[in-house]
């Protein structure tokens, strides 16, 4: 077994106990590449410690062996409607375009919890990903979670990372795959933002998937100069100005502002199930 890690001491027997229980090399060789692959990543991440690590492997490790029943959406927050279940992967890590202002990071530095629950679903995507036979098991378990949360409980709407981005290719197939098969379920719409994805990966999964909208957090020029879509009136008055030149749809997102007071994110305003140009102001 080779290591790029310092395992620590619990993640070593689990290791053991993946190498007797689990009888398959393919699977034990998978799941320390994975390890391998988030221990890296964290280390990008100042808030993240060796402890939320061997939390996170050990909750991961569970749900791989089906000992434990997992949560992996949490219903509304305190900007979205309850009607709304969230998806999170780790803010800064799984995204390249970490911002100084980044909001999915003050949950990250105060919670342990957070970090941990994030932290578990990086490496159980990051597994899947690796590991063919997961791949399937865990698509199934979020499409019926999803399922059983959206008949149970009405909810309509599941929004992929209130914190973290697509930090793979594959990783953005996977999701793509589920909103397909939940296709057919007319009352579910997936949506995210990123920047991560190019202008025109986004623009051809906006136009394939009717119930999956991808709202960017990079607005391009056509002289290919970038933006990030966050900033000060005057910013993003400017940038409005652009895509109108261009014949480009957009809406300017007022939450959280005096003239937004009585929108509800996901209640009465559901602008960003649509249209991928929502525009941030600063607030
Ligand atoms: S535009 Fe509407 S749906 Fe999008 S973030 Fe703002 S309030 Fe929410």
């Amino acid at each position: 077994m080779t290591c790029t890690i310092d395992m620590p001491l619990n993640i070593s027997s689990i290791l053991k106990d993946l190498g007797t229980t689990a009888g398959h090399a393919r699977f034990q060789k998978a799941f320390i590449k994975s390890l391998n692959n988030v221990y890296n990543l964290m280390a990008k991440n100042q808030y993240y410690n060796i402890d939320d690590f061997n939390g996170a492997v050990l909750q991961a490790y569970d749900v791989i062996r089906g000992y434990k029943f997992n949560e992996f959406l949490k219903a509304g927050n305190l900007k979205l409607a309850p009607n709304v279940l969230i998806f999170d992967m780790p803010s800064i890590i799984t995204c390249k375009g970490a911002c100084a202002h980044c909001y999915a990071l003050k949950a990250e530095r105060i919670y342990k919890n957070t970090r941990i629950m994030r932290l578990k679903n990086l490496i159980l995507i990051d597994f899947a990903l690796n590991y063919k036979p997961f791949y399937k098991i865990l698509q199934n378990r979020l499409i019926n979670e999803i399922k059983l949360k959206s008949n149970y409980f009405k909810l309509s709407v599941v929004r992929l990372h209130s914190s973290g981005d697509f930090y793979k290719q594959q990783y953005l197939q996977f999701w793509l795959e589920i909103a397909k098969k939940l296709e057919k379920i007319e009352n579910i719409k997936l949506y995210t933002y990123t920047k991560q994805l190019d202008n025109n990966t986004i623009d051809f999964i906006n136009d394939n998937f009717k119930n999956f909208n991808i709202v960017k957090s990079v607005i391009e020029a056509p002289s290919g100069k970038k933006y990030i879509n966050f900033g000060n009136n005057g910013y993003i008055g400017n940038i409005a100005k652009m895509l109108k030149k261009q014949g480009i749809t957009y809406h300017i997102c007022n939450y959280g502002l005096k003239s937004g007071h009585e929108t509800k994110c996901m209640g009465n305003c559901t602008a960003c199930l649509n249209c991928s140009h929502v525009l941030f102001h600063q607030h």
